[in-house]
């Protein structure tokens, strides 16, 4: 079987054949071929300007953001208002795990540790952040959050799963790598 590939850029109302790849099943495709680059291409929001970017798929460490040249994934935990949740929400590429909590809550700040360690652990693929449930109450009557630390992992914009109650850095993110396969 041939396989048989076209792809076409937007240039004003014309449309351009930007790039044509053809193979043969099992062959296999030159690696950095601006084909395969361009599908590993993913929208990313800049955490700091809220920026829409494209970046490469393959290099989410190094991506950085072309308005304020902020990085644009990375291994820090993001601490999330309604805007930039939203933000996120509506059209970033990577996962999002949010961590609901509150400072007067003895467990969610036992837990802390470990959640910046799962975000170590988990990579600049999935982003992490957290939401203080005192100082954002709309967020948490919004996302019917019932107990803290609630743990709730969001894949295109929509919740996949949530966990309630403390959990080790082991534990969150063998539960993230369960949902996101
Ligand atoms: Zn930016």
């Amino acid at each position: 079987m041939v396989y048989h590939l076209a792809l076409y850029m937007e240039a004003g109302t014309l449309a351009s054949k930007a790039a044509e790849i053809s193979w043969s099943a099992g062959q296999g495709l030159a690696p950095g071929s601006a084909v395969l680059i361009f599908w590993a291409m993913k929208h990313l929001i800049c955490p700091a300007c809220h920026a829409v970017n494209r970046a490469d798929e393959t290099r989410l460490g190094q991506a950085v953001c072309g308005k304020c040249a902020q990085p644009l994934a990375g291994i820090q935990v993001l601490h999330l208002d309604a805007l930039l949740l939203d933000r996120l929400l509506a059209k970033d590429g990577l996962p999002l795990l949010v961590d609901f909590w509150a400072p007067w809550c003895g467990p969610c700040k036992k837990m802390a540790p470990a959640f910046e360690e799962a975000a170590r652990l988990l990579g600049p693929g999935v982003r992490l952040g957290k939401v203080d449930t005192q100082e954002h109450q709309a967020l948490g009557a919004r996302f019917q959050v019932q107990s803290i630390p609630t743990l709730a992992l969001f894949r295109d914009g929509r919740e996949v799963d949530r966990m309630s109650g403390a959990m080790p850095a082991g534990d969150i993110v063998a539960w993230a790598k369960s949902l996101l396969g």
